[in-house]
């Protein structure tokens, strides 16, 4: 095999808290991570020239070391010197700086490409250790599907799939800087907690009205209060029917659950007719089959 094909997802946070800010400055979370069938694709080709070689469709994206894709290979390479190269070409999709771990699902797919073409034999726990040495998030995104992330995301346990239901995904179009957030987020007897453990009895029960009930995210307290845009497309996917609707990450994509199809395509004609329309996707829960195959 020298060419290896893979589909990256994009992820969303049904529920996200912030337990407390550690003294080295990380944020300790407790969050319901879930995969959705938007993705990034992939292809990673191995060559007998030595070196990475990145090329993206997006040309305001880092095609050097600052492109996660780029550093996951360097990172790979580094723990398994190789007399060959790769070429990468990366197709994405998925919003950049939107909240939905673009970036770190490219890098985990990336290594998860590289053990295979390389045939380095590395088990899911060995890809996440090396994974989270590039990003929080990066474990959670080898791993995919329904999870609760804990510690400053590293610690994951894997949760029945949550109910089945249709997504609509909008990205306003303004920037969200995650460390801003993180700042300015205050802690207090005030804060308002998701109900983390209510959440996950309600998917255990495989009820989609309680789960979208529980959606929460706490750093909302922060965006809501600066960037009106995404209460107010909260507000309209309710209108149009989502049981509930939520920002993902830090932010600014707000996702709506939906389970009646027609209304959710009302609301995404909405949308995609609109100023995010360019930035609006349906789309569903992903949850990966027991066997599954990651290339063609
Ligand atoms: P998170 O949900 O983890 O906060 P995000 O969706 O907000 O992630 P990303 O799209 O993962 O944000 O990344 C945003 C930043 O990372 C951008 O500044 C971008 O230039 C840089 N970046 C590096 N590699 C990638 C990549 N492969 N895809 C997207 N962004 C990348």
């Amino acid at each position: 095999m020298n060419t290896i094909y893979l589909k990256a997802y994009a992820k969303i946070n049904l529920a996200l808290d912030v337990l407390r800010r550690r003294p080295d400055g990380y944020h300790e979370v407790r969050m319901i991570m879930q995969s959705v069938r938007l993705h990034d694709r992939l292809r990673i080709t191995r060559t007998r020239t030595p070196g990475i070689r990145l090329k993206t469709n997006l040309d305001f994206l880092p095609t050097n070391e600052n492109n996660l894709v780029y550093a996951a290979a360097n990172l790979f390479f580094e723990q398994f010197p190789q007399d060959y190269g790769v070429n990468i070409q990366l197709d994405k999709r998925i919003p950049v700086s939107a909240g939905m771990a673009g970036g770190s699902t490219d890098a985990a797919a990336a290594l998860f490409g590289l053990n295979r073409l390389f045939q380095t034999g590395l088990s899911l726990s060995e890809l996440q250790k090396l994974g989270v040495k590039l990003g929080a998030d990066v474990p959670y995104c080898l791993l995919r599907g329904t999870a609760l992330s804990e510690g400053i995301g590293e610690i994951l346990t894997p949760l029945a799939p949550a109910p089945s239901c249709h997504v609509l995904l909008v990205k306003p179009p303004v920037s969200i800087s995650t460390k801003h957030v993180y700042e300015h987020l205050s802690l207090d007897e005030s804060t308002v907690h998701p109900d983390i453990d209510g959440m996950i009895d309600a998917i255990r029960r495989k009820s989609l009205p309680d789960t979208a009930a529980l959606l929460s995210n706490v750093l909302e307290s922060v965006t809501r209060r600066e960037y009106p845009a995404i209460a107010d497309i909260e507000d309209t996917m309710r209108e149009f029917g989502a049981l509930n609707a939520l920002m993902s990450g830090s932010g600014p994509t707000v996702f709506g659950l939906f389970s009646d199809r027609g209304r959710a395509e009302k609301a995404f004609y909405h949308f995609k007719t609109g100023p995010c329309g360019r930035q609006t996707f349906m789309t569903a829960f992903f949850q990966p089959a027991v066997s599954d195959i990651r290339h063609k």
